[in-house]
């Protein structure tokens, strides 16, 4: 068997090795096509198939909600951040923003250059190591959205529970928590992600919305950013990501596999209960960063007694086969990210790597 190696990146990032098997069984010849999937036309009925498939499985996998489309679109979630208020702020509106931290700031960077914003709820004074509060939101008159990142990649956090935001849509960037647990999509008005970490490779990115929101777009937008272009042709308007979708296919066999999003979310909180548990347990040698009530199942953050410390805890690291254990650029520290795929016996292998650094530098 390949040796796999202790994969903890941000994204892309680790995926399911029954998936990679699975996927490297079939290649080169795809359903005996004699070709691979990458190599067919994607208005041929084999590739359709798939394509339709991963649609359907996304949706059922959520309990099979009335009205909701599935858009495979690609620019990443970072396209979104234009592409939501390009379609969805109409004149005299305003877009509302909750800012949790790094990627929200981005999605709101992008919104202003297009029309009028406000933020609805900030915890930029506790340096978005908490989560605001959004039992009681604030928004405007004439609100076309709320937006929020129901999982902070960078910092570590991540929302238990979503606002009620009445008749106006609330959307939710969910790059890095797709999936990890069950959720209500009929709190949203729209979902979108990114696919390189819960979901697949990168390439793709998920967009599930009410039809309402994204059957008409402006007519001023060009073609490719209107969501009604994907609406009325299926996401096969143009050549959509082939190889991408059919990997984003197998990734939902696998979740279904694992008892579904219920399934799922028993792993993530077994791993992420081990992690936290060694962190808190340490004797403040290791630091979780966020506030423990608004922690990520996905993305642990934590920090040693100083950056020459967390230097050579990395540089160990990796020396026992550890990979991606470096926080972001942007807030330093440490993290590892536990997405759906990153086996138990990896984090298990982490915790004990953990408690020998701390015995022999402690
Ligand atoms: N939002 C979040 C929460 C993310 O974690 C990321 C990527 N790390 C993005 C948006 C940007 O995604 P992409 O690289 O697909 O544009």
């Amino acid at each position: 068997m390949t040796k796999r190696a202790y994969n903890f990146n941000a994204g892309p990032a680790a995926l399911p090795l029954e998936v990679l098997e699975r996927a490297q069984a079939e290649f080169v010849d795809f359903r005996n096509t004699g070709m691979s999937i990458m190599e067919m036309s994607h208005r041929g009925a084999v590739y359709e198939s798939v394509h339709n498939e991963a649609q359907e499985r996304l949706l059922s996998l959520l309990g099979n909600p009335k009205g909701y489309k599935v858009l495979f679109l690609q620019g990443g979630a970072s396209t979104q951040f234009a592409m939501l208020p390009m379609n969805l702020l109409g004149e005299g509106q305003t877009a509302s923003y909750v800012m949790t931290g790094s990627w929200a700031k981005k999605a709101l960077s992008e919104a202003k250059l297009i029309g009028e914003t406000q933020v609805a709820a900030s915890s930029e004074a506790d340096k978005y190591m908490k989560l605001p509060d959004v039992s009681n939101l604030s928004f405007p008159d004439r609100t076309a959205y709320v937006h929020l990142t129901s999982n902070e990649t960078i910092e570590g956090t991540q929302f238990k529970s979503f606002p009620d935001t009445g008749s106006v849509p609330l959307i939710a960037d969910m790059s890095s928590d797709i999936f990890c647990k069950p959720f209500d999509l009929n709190q949203f008005g729209m979902i979108y992600a990114g696919a390189q970490k819960n979901l697949g490779p990168s390439g793709i990115t998920v967009v599930i919305a009410r039809e309402e929101l994204v059957s008409e777009s402006p007519k001023t937008i060009p073609t490719m950013l209107r969501y009604s272009t994907h609406v009325d042709n299926n996401s096969l308007y143009n050549t959509p990501p082939s190889f991408s979708v059919y990997m984003v296919n197998e990734v939902l066999k696998w979740i279904e596999e694992q008892g579904g999003l219920a399934g799922i979310e028993q792993k993530n909180m077994k791993k992420a209960d081990l992690l936290y548990n060694a962190i808190d347990s340490s004797g403040d040698f290791y630091r979780g960063c966020v506030d423990p009530a608004d922690r990520s199942l996905m993305n642990v953050t934590f920090r040693l007694a100083n950056e020459e410390l967390e230097k050579q805890f990395i540089k160990a690291s990796e020396q026992e086969g550890f990979v991606g254990l470096k926080g972001h650029r942007s807030v330093g520290g440490l993290r590892a990210s536990i997405y759906n795929a990153a086996p138990y016996e990896s984090v298990k292998a982490l915790t004990d790597f953990m408690s020998h650094f701390q015995k022999t530098n402690g």
